[in-house]
């Protein structure tokens, strides 16, 4: 498969310097089942700390953040997380600048 169709289907993240392409897969909710029932914490925004700057959408692994336009305070961005896929990684919150995210534990038998 060529560098611009494997680029085409979105099979391709990175060219490498050499011009190979780096085929990388891609997070999709779902592909590793439902994985909230992995969760023991999970995130919750604080949106008056929002800055809607898109990083937690950007880095979650399983792609299950959604960005509510104008929906914040003050009419930022803000996340929206589909709890049924989302695993508690942490990474949104780690990820966070302004801390408007934190892991919170979940109560037992509720996922
Ligand atoms: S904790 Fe955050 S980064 Fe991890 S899966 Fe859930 S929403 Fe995505
Ligand atoms: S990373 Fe934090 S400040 Fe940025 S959009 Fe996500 S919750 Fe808001």
């Amino acid at each position: 498969m060529s560098g611009v169709e494997a680029a085409r289907r979105g099979l391709v993240a990175r060219i490498d310097p050499a011009g190979h392409p780096l085929p990388l897969s891609e997070a999709a909710p779902g592909s590793a089942g439902r994985t909230g029932f992995w969760r023991t914490h999970r995130p919750v925004l604080e949106p008056a700390r929002c800055v809607g700057c898109y990083l937690c959408w950007l880095y979650c692994p399983e792609d299950v953040i959604e960005m509510a336009e104008g929906a914040g305070p003050r009419g930022q961005a803000v996340p929206v997380i589909d709890y049924e896929y989302c695993k508690g990684c942490g990474v949104c919150v780690d990820v966070c600048p302004t801390r408007a995210l934190k892991l919170v534990e979940e109560p037992i038998g509720e996922g």
